[in-house]
């Protein structure tokens, strides 16, 4: 866009310009007659000539207009009577003619000889590269963003607003209380700085809020600066990318200014993935404008002294789209993510919302929270405001569950739409899937425990997960291990399969993962007991080349080929078998499992170990 506004400019000069070359040169040919050389020549010598400017290319000068009739046919000389003057200018080609200098002298007419400088030689020899020289050095004015008259566009029009207080504290952000906890910190570096740089710690420049739109960042944001009280500076990422270049730059450069200022403060830069998206992802062109920004934000980060108090806090949805110069040591090396609430979360955001709303006794916030997984803060305040409205339209002295489920019906098919929310049904297909990684991976002795199962959706991809963490860093894995990782991958799916007879598409990503691995433990690691310790994918070099001729992967033929998946076959069967055995005897431990995801939506290890304590003397069904 901005490269279009300068060159609309630059065509509107290039036109006036036009225009008035064409004005001038009607004039000029108005007042100068072209003479044809011959004509000129024989005007010459009929002693018509008064004076003459010979140039290199052209021969100018004046001629008297009396009795020309007797000289030159009347159509010749038709434009020099025309103004009734006694001498008229005329200009004529110059031909090579040797002989003119004696003729000149012959019919004592004065000459001199001239360098010629027609206008459209100082066109093209200063104004073109002066228009050319100016252009560039605005552009790179520009792009520098220097302090010059231009660039109070950038302060003018800058949407930095400010709040002296915001009156929000952490008691009305609720359901997230990991993150709340680790704002809580920033807080009191805000309050009490000198506690924490005597011993010589640095206080963190920047924080980054990583969660879902809705998650409540900003309302983060604002507690934070509400509870340490001191102004709060907001600003949208998409608000430093603006049409010119340069812009952008300014106003970061402004709102560092102003924040200074009025230290200690919070600044807060929302969307910021709109102003730091990695540089170099777009095709060429078109980014000078985010790039500058980013730099400057980027300058402005690295030149302030957290001493001062001025606390940068950002809010991301993408921030695997953000420039890794962004999440570097000195600029935002703190995250915070915030994840969707749980049951028990979202029932303390309803709570904090219901405040101001006249609810029936009948009503049970944990009730709703129940219905309403996958909700964010936002879409719960929402909810409590439609539901309200609904009891108001329909004249009730309070807002009853039915308007709830009214409400939560009407906001359900709204985000059904964006893929945000799951359906009863799906919901317990998820919390079987993930029951049956969980208990395949706690069954194994080689497999990562399991920290966390959640069937909390996160984002659009996933619907639930269950994460493992790893005991310790590990570069070599034995086969075993292997094999334990790959039940682990085919715990859902099996889990499914035991339950409905049936699969999901939901562990199609777990199939493609587990056909992966065992097919690197085949033709990477030589695991196969029928092919044995043959290697048959080249590895990659660091540059990205394979190592082995340019010829690619395939170095085997195509009957080995055959028997690869083959083998792939028969490792995924066997796990299979395994992983089906397991399962089937734990078929107890899963169902409580599962039950307890639908209603908790996520369990911690200790509780999981618990439970599986609990199941751990089953009788085993067989069947
Ligand atoms: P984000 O910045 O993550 O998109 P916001 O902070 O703008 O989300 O949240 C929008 C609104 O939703 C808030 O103003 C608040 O009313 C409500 N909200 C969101 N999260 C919470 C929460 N954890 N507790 C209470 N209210 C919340
Ligand atoms: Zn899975």
């Amino acid at each position: 866009m901005e490269k279009r506004e300068q060159q609309f400019s630059l065509w509107y000069f290039i036109v006036v310009l036009f225009i008035l070359m064409t004005i001038q040169n009607f004039f000029i040919s108005a007042q100068v007659q072209n003479l044809s050389y011959s004509d000129f020549k024989t005007l010459l010598k009929k002693k018509k000539i008064v004076e003459v400017t010979v140039g290199k290319s052209q021969i100018s000068g004046r001629v008297l207009t009396e009795g020309l009739r007797e000289v030159l046919p009347e159509n010749k000389i038709a434009g020099l009577e025309k103004n009734g003057a006694e001498e008229h200018r005329f200009t004529t080609i110059r031909i090579d003619d040797p002989g003119l200098t004696q003729e000149l002298e012959a019919a004592n007419v004065r000459f001199t000889g001239k360098l010629e400088s027609t206008w459209i030689t100082v066109l093209l020899s200063w104004i073109i590269p002066a228009v050319i020289f100016f252009a560039i050095w605005s552009f790179f004015m520009r792009r520098m963003g220097a302090a010059s008259g231009v660039m109070e566009i950038g302060k003018n029009k800058a949407k930095i607003y400010i709040e002296k207080e915001t009156g929000v504290t952490f008691d009305d952000v609720a359901g997230i209380d990991e993150a709340r906890e680790e704002l809580m910190e920033v807080v009191s570096f805000l309050k009490n700085p000198e506690q924490y740089r005597r011993l010589g710690g640095n206080i963190p420049k920047g924080v980054l809020l990583v969660g879902a739109p809705g998650t409540g960042k900003t309302l983060l944001a604002k507690a934070v600066a509400g509870e340490a009280k001191v102004p709060f500076f907001t600003m949208s990422g998409s608000d430093f990318v603006e049409m010119f270049v340069g812009v952008g730059a300014a106003r970061v450069r402004d709102l560092f200014s102003q924040a200074e200022k009025k230290a200690p403060c919070i600044i807060f830069i929302d969307e910021l993935d709109a102003m730091g998206k990695a540089r170099g992802i777009s095709p060429v062109g078109g980014n000078d404008e985010r790039e500058q920004t980013l730099n400057q934000l980027l300058v402005q980060m690295d030149g302030f002294d957290t001493n001062k108090g001025v606390i940068i806090l950002a809010a991301t949805n993408r921030p695997e789209i953000l420039d890794p110069a962004l999440l570097r040591p000195g600029r935002f090396d703190r995250h915070v993510a915030i994840d969707r609430p749980d049951v028990k979360g979202r029932e303390k955001i309803l709570k904090v919302h219901a405040k101001k709303i006249t609810l029936s006794d009948e009503v049970k916030l944990l009730d709703i929270a129940a219905k309403t997984p996958g909700f964010v803060g936002a879409d719960l305040a929402n909810l409590l405001n439609e539901a309200a409205l609904l009891a108001a339209r329909k004249g009730k002295a309070s807002v009853e569950m039915s308007d709830f489920d009214t409400a939560i019906d009407r906001i359900v098919a709204g985000l059904e739409k964006k893929n945000r929310v799951i359906n009863p049904q799906e919901k317990e297909t998820v919390a079987y899937h993930e029951s049956g990684h969980a208990i395949v991976a706690m069954s194994r002795k080689q497999a990562d425990p399991v920290s966390k199962v959640s069937i909390i959706p996160r984002g659009i991809a996933a619907l639930g997960y269950t994460q493992q963490l790893p005991t310790e860093d590990r570069y070599l894995l034995k086969k075993t291990e292997l094999l334990d990782r790959l039940d682990v991958l085919l715990g859902g799916r099996v889990a499914e399969e035991l339950v409905y007879g049936d699969i999901s598409t939901g562990a199609q990503n777990d199939l493609q993962r587990a056909t992966d691995l065992s097919r690197h433990m085949i033709m990477q690691y030589g695991m196969s007991e029928h092919l044995g310790l043959v290697t048959f994918e080249a590895p990659i070099s660091p540059t990205g080349f394979n190592m082995m001729g340019a010829q690619g992967k395939k170095e085997y033929s195509e009957k080995t080929a055959e028997t690869i998946d083959g083998e792939i076959q028969k490792i995924l069967e066997k796990a299979h078998a395994r992983v089906k055995k397991t399962l089937s005897q734990k078929r107890a431990l899963l169902e409580a499992l599962k039950n307890h995801l639908l209603e908790k939506e996520v369990i911690e290890r200790a509780e999981l170990e618990a439970l599986i304590k609990a199941h751990a003397n089953d009788t085993v069904e067989t069947d």
